[in-house]
């Protein structure tokens, strides 16, 4: 029996820490934009290498508020993975402007940069890559193209707390990035949560004053804004994490290498690693032919896993009826793709009974002697 994934286990190394930061906030009286949350900015800007963290209320909202801040909206289109959790496509439509969808690199998952010219047109103002499954995008190239058409750059990292590309986190390779503490997420909050970081001191103020009712002086509104905070119950319970993320990335890292390891002769498409990039695998995904049985099999052994994600952004209901370009990398990943079970406190000896399963039901890599 293994999990695919358990938030009781996950947080049970922090509930020391954590009952202590609740009792804290609650004795405190202060429960909105205070000290925790300031101190949990400060801690994350830090992490992150970067100037600025602005703590807001989710993941979907950091990337909207970006948006809002860099004046992108109704006329405007901006160029996103079709292979992405729903919220980086939302962003965009939220603001009045358009997705446009490239396909991935099969390898990876991650936006092929050699896509992003057919996707060019006058309305563009921004490329809006994900650090999908936990490993950067490939930031060189994407960087590059936006900086010859004048194009904002603005990571989504909601699943990359932590991941490097040349040695630097995410969070500071674009004008600014969006961060998700979603409970499952690599740095979980107890609730919902996000942040924006930013080396951009202009974009940081609009957006501090944007989440909070377009407000700096209290009943003072400066512009249209908005209710989106990282309250400070959730930031005392990120600050009693965050201490422990390199060391909890690092636990995936070795489990993601068992995997590899064990699997190499084994009839699954591993995932690749791109240059110059450290991923902190949020999510360890595979490919495999016939995934409806391969899953059903292991569920039958007591192993869950999950499809992150089963529809493509295009393809899903909410956005039917509008017409988009041929996608046929992503439609392929779609049904191919197989999340395994990976966290910071799944024991080796889980990994290997994954692996095992997993060399029984897909058999032998073709032309690996058996
Ligand atoms: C989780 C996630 C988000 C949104 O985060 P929420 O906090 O759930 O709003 C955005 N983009 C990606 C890629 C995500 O995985």
């Amino acid at each position: 029996m293994v999990d695919f994934l358990n938030l009781r286990r996950v947080n049970a190394p922090h509930e020391a820490a954590l009952e202590a930061a609740q009792l804290r906030v609650l004795r405190s009286g202060w429960y909105i934009l205070g000290e925790e949350t300031a101190a949990f900015e400060a801690e994350f800007a830090s992490y992150c290498g970067v100037r600025h963290c602005i703590g807001v209320a989710n993941g979907l909202d950091a990337l909207v508020l970006i948006l809002r801040g860099l004046d992108i909206g109704a006329g405007d289109e901006v160029i996103v993975p079709a292979n992405t959790f729903i919220a980086t496509w939302l962003a965009v439509c939220q603001v009045g402007a358009r997705p446009v969808p490239v396909d991935p690199r099969p390898g990876t998952g991650n936006l092929d940069p050699d896509q992003l010219q057919a996707a060019l047109t006058p309305r563009t103002r921004a490329v809006m890559p994900v650090h999908l499954y936990g490993q950067p995008a490939e930031m060189d190239a994407i960087s590059a193209f936006a900086a010859r058409h004048k194009l904002h750059v603005i990571e989504d990292a909601a699943q990359a707390h932590g991941a490097r590309h040349r040695g630097t986190r995410v969070g500071g390779l674009g004008v600014a990035a969006g961060f998700s503490f979603y409970p499952g997420k690599n740095l979980g909050a107890l609730g919902d949560g996000g942040a924006v970081t930013t080396n951009d001191d202009e974009l940081a103020q609009r957006i501090r004053t944007l989440r909070n009712y377009g407000s700096r002086a209290k009943y003072r509104h400066e512009v249209i804004g908005v209710n989106s905070r990282l309250d400070e119950l959730q930031a005392a319970m990120l600050r009693a994490k965050l201490p422990a993320l390199d060391g909890e990335n690092a636990a995936r890292a070795r489990l993601a290498a068992q995997y590899m390891k064990g699997l190499a002769d084994v009839a699954v498409e591993l995932p690749t690693i791109a240059a110059h990039c450290e991923p902190v695998w949020h999510l360890f995904v595979v490919q495999v032919d016939d995934r409806a049985r391969v899953q059903q099999e292991l569920s039958a052994r007591g192993i869950g896993t999950m499809i992150h994600y089963p529809i493509a952004c295009h393809r899903q209901p909410a956005f039917a009826g509008q017409t988009w370009p041929a996608l046929p990398a992503s439609e392929r990943l779609q049904d191919r793709i197989l999340s395994l079970p990976i966290s910071p406190v799944h024991t080796p000896q889980e990994i290997d009974t994954v692996i095992a399963a997993l060399a029984q039901i897909a058999g032998p890599r073709r032309g690996t002697p058996a």
